[in-house]
C-alpha cells in the first residue's frame, strides 16, 4: 500500500504513475489517482495493477496537483469502488488513505444523517466528507482538514486535493510519511523510492504533523495550528 502526492508546474499524472510503480514492492490490489486542475478534481481508479490503471486512461487527466495511491484492502474487498482516492458526495475534495480509521461506522452513520451519500465499503470514505462538512461550516480548509484528523480514530497516512485551490493537505498518525523537495516541485509519499527518481531531499514527517504544499511554498504545522520545523535529509539510497 502506498501513498504519493505531487505538487509542480505541467501536468502531474505521469509522476503520480511511476510514483505508484515505484511503490509496487510494498503489496497491492488496486490503484488510483485524482488530479485538480481548477476546473474540477478528476478520480481515476480500478482495481488490479498500475498497469490496468493505466490501460483505463486513453489520454492523461491534465492538472498539475494530484494524488495517488496503491491500496491493501482492510475495509471492503478489492472493487473499483473500494478503491482510492475517495471523494465527498459533491466530488470536490479527493482523499487517499493508508491505515485503518476505528470509528469510521458512528461517522458514517453521523455523516449519512446531513445528508453525504457514500459509495463504498471503505473506512476511508469517511474521511472526504468530515472535511467536506466541516469545510461548509467555515470555508476554512485548513481548520477543516485538522479538525477532520482530531476526530479520527485509528491510524492514517493521508493526502488530499480540493478543487480549485492549488495545493495538496496532508497528516499523519502512526503510518508513514515522507515529503520530498525539488527545485520547483514536492511530493508526498509514504516511502523514499516513490520519488527518489526527482529528489534525494527529503523531510521524514513526525505524527500529529499536517503539511500544506503549494507551487511556491510548503509548510509543516502542529494539530493546534503552530508552525513546526523538520529537518531536512539527504538520502543514500541505492534505488
Ligand atoms: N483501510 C483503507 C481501505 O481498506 C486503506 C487501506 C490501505 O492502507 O491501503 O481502503
Amino acid at each position: 500500500c502506498g501513498i504519493i502526492a505531487r505538487v509542480g508546474s505541467g501536468d502531474a499524472a505521469d509522476t503520480l504513475l511511476s510514483g505508484l510503480e515505484n511503490l509496487e514492492y510494498r503489496g497491492y490490489d488496486s490503484a488510483g489517482i485524482a488530479v485538480q486542475n481548477g476546473s474540477g478534481v478528476k478520480v481515476h481508479k480500478t482495481s488490479g495493477e498500475v498497469d490496468d490503471l493505466k490501460s483505463t486512461l486513453e489520454t492523461r487527466p491534465s492538472g498539475n496537483i494530484g494524488i495517488g495511491h496503491t491500496r491493501w484492502s482492510t475495509h471492503g474487498p478489492p472493487t473499483e469502488e473500494n478503491a482510492h482516492p475517495h471523494t465527498d458526495t459533491a466530488g470536490d475534495v479527493a482523499v487517499v488513505h493508508n491505515g485503518v480509521i476505528d470509528n469510521y461506522d458512528e461517522l458514517r452513520e453521523t455523516l449519512r444523517e446531513k445528508g453525504h451519500e457514500f459509495e463504498s465499503d471503505t473506512d476511508t470514505e469517511v474521511i472526504p466528507h468530515l472535511i467536506d462538512e466541516y469545510r461548509e461550516e467555515t470555508g476554512d480548509t485548513e481548520g477543516a482538514i485538522r479538525r477532520a484528523v482530531e476526530t479520527l480514530e485509528g491510524s492514517y497516512a493521508i493526502a488530499a486535493i480540493v478543487d480549485g485551490e492549488e495545493r495538496v493537505y496532508a497528516a499523519r498518525k502512526g503510518s508513514p510519511l515522507v515529503l520530498g523537495l525539488d527545485d520547483s516541485e514536492w511530493f508526498l509519499a509514504s516511502d523514499v523510492p516513490a520519488f527518489l527518481d526527482h529528489t534525494d531531499e527529503v523531510i521524514y514527517l513526525e505524527d500529529g504533523d499536517l503539511v500544506v504544499l503549494e507551487p511556491d511554498t510548503y509548510r509543516i504545522t502542529d494539530l493546534e495550528g503552530d508552525p513546526v520545523t523538520r529537518a531536512v535529509d539527504t538520502v543514500d539510497w541505492d534505488p
